[in-house]
């Protein structure tokens, strides 16, 4: 499987999944280089909606839970 043609701009990515390594690895391993890409919500909002996803959609559709969001802001403060 080709790995999703939005990986390398996608703010979910690129804003929490590196910020939270390793527990949302598998995001990356299953929907951004693999078969779930198909139904990716993300990916449905960048092809159908034609509009740039917020950064805390999950690809499930979800929103980032607030723990998690926390940690990753706070990573990102102490990286400076
Ligand atoms: S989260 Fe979805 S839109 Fe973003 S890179 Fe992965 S598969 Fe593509």
């Amino acid at each position: 499987m080709q790995e999703c043609k939005y990986l390398k701009e996608c703010e979910f990515v690129l804003h929490y999944v590196s910020q939270v390594k390793p527990h949302w690895n598998d995001f990356v391993r299953l929907y951004c280089r693999g078969d779930f890409q198909d139904v990716c919500k993300r990916r449905e909002k960048y092809e159908h909606d034609n509009t740039r996803p917020e950064p805390d959609l999950m690809p499930t559709g979800q929103r980032v839970p607030g723990m998690l969001d926390a940690l990753a802001k706070q990573r990102q403060g102490t990286r400076g």
